[in-house]
């Protein structure tokens, strides 16, 4: 089901909250994806239209290959300025939070969000924390920017989204949905795309800076995760990649850089699972894809603190890269077995 274009009681609600000109702040989850970026900058445009204050606070600073999304000179991350970021979410009279379902999404700004007194939820991901004034919630979305397109239409401003906005909001559903090839895509999918793209959006430029601008490191270190770094499992279905901080280092890599190549072990024929794993100073951060009802943000809920999407989930773990990986398979079979294919 996808958000109802018509009013609700909800979307009257933020409409009288967003009656008056009010003092906004935007903020998304940590290590920030295209759906966070864009659901946060595209809302932000619109509001700054309807003629409030908005300034977008994002815990870190998301992947180079985002920087076209407009806005993104405007925004002020927390790792940078954590004063700066701290302080437009105490002055503000509302705060948004896209794309995340818990507090504990927000790194650094955890404390500061928490303590913000009107919140308003926006979000897709599976079993949110009941934390918002005011939520939207809709887990069958296939990205925060598609909701927000439809709660800006059914509050009856679907005037003001104009190509910026659109720009923004486009690149959210093209990277959430894998470019409109996820189970989560839906005809209404399509026709937000459609509406956006009515608009103004150069489609083929957002799909070209999201797929087809990479470094060369980038690519020299798919070829080693590929080619030295990928076991698969065929009893399990599985396929599991783990790079090292060395590996990272050696082709120069910035987190940002390894989006997406657990996507690559899940196209390998059979495969229901693939897993990959990151060294990154602080932890061992890991992503799980799916194919079909296997449940990955349970998974990883249960056992790696983590969560997000049946199909696509993360988690982390403070544990070595090998006894993490270790402590996977370990888990994994029983897993399985409860969710046979
Ligand atoms: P990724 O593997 O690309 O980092 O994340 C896949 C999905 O899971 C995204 O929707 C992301 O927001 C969510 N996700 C990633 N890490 C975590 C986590 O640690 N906790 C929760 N609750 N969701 C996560
Ligand atoms: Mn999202």
């Amino acid at each position: 089901m996808s958000f109802p274009s018509a009013p609700t009681p909800q979307v009257d609600r933020l409409r009288d909250l967003l009656a008056t000109p009010r003092r906004i702040a935007i903020v998304s989850h940590y290590n920030p994806d295209g759906d966070a970026v864009g659901s946060s900058q595209g809302l932000a445009h619109v509001l700054r239209q309807l003629g409030h204050t908005v300034h977008v606070v994002l815990p870190n600073r998301p992947p180079a290959f985002l920087d076209f999304v407009p806005g993104s000179n405007d925004r002020i991350t927390f790792d940078k300025d954590p004063d700066d970021a701290r302080q437009r979410i105490q002055e503000c009279e509302l705060l948004f939070c896209l794309d995340f379902n818990r507090q504990d999404r927000v790194g650094g700004l955890e404390r500061v969000v928490r303590d913000a007194p009107s919140k308003v939820l926006i979000d897709h991901h599976q079993d949110p924390e009941d934390f918002a004034e005011l939520a939207f919630s809709d887990t069958y979305a296939c990205a925060t920017c598609q909701m927000v397109f439809d709660i800006i239409s059914a509050m009856g401003h679907a005037g003001v989204i104009d190509r910026e906005a659109a720009t923004c909001l486009y690149t959210g559903l093209v990277t959430d949905s894998g470019s409109f090839r996820f189970p989560s895509t839906t005809p209404h999918t399509m026709r937000v795309a459609a509406a956006l793209m009515e608009r103004g959006v150069d489609i083929a430029s957002v799909h070209g800076a999201i797929m087809d601008d990479n470094s060369e490191d980038r690519m020299r270190l798919l070829g080693l995760a590929l080619g030295e770094r990928m076991r698969v499992l065929p009893d399990l279905r599985t396929v599991i990649i783990g790079l090292s901080g060395q590996d990272m280092a050696r082709h120069g890599s910035t987190p940002g850089d390894t989006e997406g190549f657990v996507n690559h072990a899940l196209s390998i024929r059979g495969t229901r699972l693939a897993a990959f794993f990151v060294e990154r100073p602080d932890m061992v951060k890991i992503s799980l894809r799916s194919k079909g009802d296997l449940p990955v943000d349970r998974f990883l809920k249960e056992h790696f603190n983590g969560g997000g999407h049946r199909n696509a989930a993360g988690g982390q773990s403070n544990e070595t890269l090998e006894a993490t990986i270790a402590r996977f398979e370990r888990e994994l079979p029983k897993f399985l077995q409860q969710h046979p294919a």
